[in-house]
């Protein structure tokens, strides 16, 4: 029989090498024979360490499943999908997974991510063996045509960021992909890394293809050696397979990748900083122009897209643009996998088509508070990101939705806080946070950072407030208009929110709960 548990690191966190060895030794001690397979995570953290065996109908899940379960489960015949307190019925149809319209996230948590003959089984390698067929401009198109937009948060067109880069003449040009995941409550990076790592290395190689580059770099985060680990072995199977290197499965055209692992900074998530330190330099931002298109890594044309973009390419070369583009709203094509996290019952990752409300979200999905109390805030997108009142709950999750109510998307994490959270530390954070990871070179995000930490603090100390509030405000347009990149320029978001939808906090008597 062959038994699903899975090593990724949210399920490594709650005990799951313990409890694949105490099945293990339990189908020893019994004579029966079980081949563990160690998966990815399906996403569902609250069920995790999320226990799988195979039956005629699919697959039965058993969750959260200790170590010291591993007897009761043999006796239940859980390897024939026995009844047991722990059984969850058939995995595919645990409603949180039902609900959900996985393209990116489709394979995460039922393959072997180390296994090529997995990835294939199940559907991979499709998009990159449409690609080869393709001339590298119908690659582009198809991008363009799909509608995919950058998933690491400014949203801008894959397909144009391509188009730009094959237009370009040069010797050398270079694909990096951007898995410096710092945005509080995200993981999807994480967990395609360590899920079904085959997937971005396809959809970098899609990209290779359309602009003709041979070379590709994944930044991976220092705060992930789980995932780094994973994904370095993903790629030494890939080539070990051909799907990669001097020959792009078997095709006249040679593309590696390298992984490396940042040094712990979040501006290295800005896609200049994040050149600077792939060429072993200071995560310091660059000023722009040139592109990254034009004069990027090591000065050679580069495109530079976040994970999830490369992971969008399979689906969309393999069933095509026009299919990709059903899926979401107005210009939000496609599919975005929300993040789920913070206060919430049933924190994980949710795949939608664009589109869904944030009240879908925390509460149809993540089932309100994990507390139990009143949730009173929701904060999208990463630390500067807006926070959403709960009377706002019923704003659609969509790049322009969002926009238009004064927040962004981001990299799709969502925050639940409950009715204790205070608002004003919340913006006191915002800008302690810039001020601890400013790269410091343009002088707004610097000095404003601090001095925003240090006005708050006097609100919060109940002094003068209303001069205080409006040196907030001025800076916060100082740092919106000033600043070089999105660190300092973004900052505003969660600041201003929090004064404008939970404008109570910042007054004193309030606070002393007068
Ligand atoms: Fe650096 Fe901040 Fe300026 Fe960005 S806004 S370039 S992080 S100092």
């Amino acid at each position: 029989a062959r038994v699903f548990v899975p090593g990724d690191s949210s399920a490594l966190s709650v005990g799951a090498d313990a409890v694949a060895r105490a099945i293990a030794r339990e189908a020893a001690a019994r004579g029966v024979e079980v081949e563990i397979v160690r998966t990815g995570s399906r996403g569902l953290f609250w069920l995790e360490p999320l226990v799988e065996v195979e039956s005629a109908r699919g697959r039965v899940g058993y969750g959260p499943v200790a170590p010291a379960d591993a007897a009761a489960l043999f006796d239940a015949g859980f390897l024939n999908g026995g009844d047991h307190r722990k059984r969850l019925g058939l995995v595919a149809e645990i409603p949180y997974l039902a609900r959900q319209q996985r393209l990116v996230f489709a394979r995460c948590g039922l393959v072997d991510p180390l296994s090529i003959e997995d990835y294939r089984a199940h559907g991979g390698l499709k998009g990159l063996a449409r690609a080869l067929a393709l001339r590298p401009e119908s690659i582009v198109d198809e991008i363009v045509a799909s509608g995919l937009r950058g998933r690491g948060g400014a949203g801008f067109p894959t397909g144009i960021k391509w188009g730009a880069v094959a237009s370009v003449r040069s010797d050398q040009k270079y694909i990096v992909c951007n898995a410096d995941e710092g945005d509080s409550g995200t993981f999807a990076d994480r967990m395609l890394m360590e899920g079904d790592p085959f997937l971005v290395i396809e959809g970098m190689a899609i990209a290779s293809l359309a602009v003709g580059a041979d070379k590709g770099y994944v930044y991976i985060r220092s705060e992930y050696p789980h995932a780094y680990d994973v994904f370095s072995r993903a790629l030494d199977c890939a080539r070990a397979a051909g799907v990669i290197g001097a020959s792009l499965m078997g095709a006249s055209h040679a593309f590696d990748i390298e992984a490396r692992l940042g040094a712990g900074a979040y501006v290295c998530g800005e896609e200049t900083s994040m050149l600077e330190s792939l060429e072993g330099k200071r995560g310091e931002v660059r000023v722009k122009p040139p592109l990254p298109a034009v004069s990027g890594l090591f000065g050679k044309p580069t495109v530079i897209n976040n994970m999830l973009s490369f992971a969008s390419a399979p689906w969309i070369l393999e069933h095509g643009s026009q299919a990709y583009a059903e899926y979401g709203v107005g210009r939000s094509l496609g599919s975005q996998p929300f993040q789920l996290a913070g206060n919430v019952r049933f924190g994980g990752l949710v795949e939608l088509a664009f589109g869904p409300t944030l009240r879908q979200l925390v509460e149809d999905f993540g089932g309100g508070t994990r507390s139990g109390r009143p949730i009173r805030a929701v904060q999208v997108g990463g630390p500067l990101g807006a926070y959403f009142p709960a009377a706002l709950l019923d704003t659609a999750l969509d790049y322009e939705a969002m926009t238009r109510a004064g927040g962004l998307l981001g990299h799709g994490g969502v925050v639940v806080f409950d009715d204790t959270v205070d608002m004003a530390r919340q913006a006191r954070f915002a800008f302690a946070f810039c001020a601890k990871e400013s790269c410091g070179k343009c002088t707004p995000c610097r000095i404003g950072s601090t001095r925003g930490a240090e006005t708050i603090d006097r609100i919060i100390a109940g002094q003068d407030r209303e001069t205080n509030v409006a040196l907030v405000r001025d800076l916060c347009e100082v740092m919106t208009d000033g600043s070089l990149c999105a660190l300092g320029g973004l900052v505003a978001l969660p600041v201003l929110s929090a004064l404008d939808h939970f404008g109570e906090d910042f007054v004193k008597a309030r606070r002393l709960g007068a």
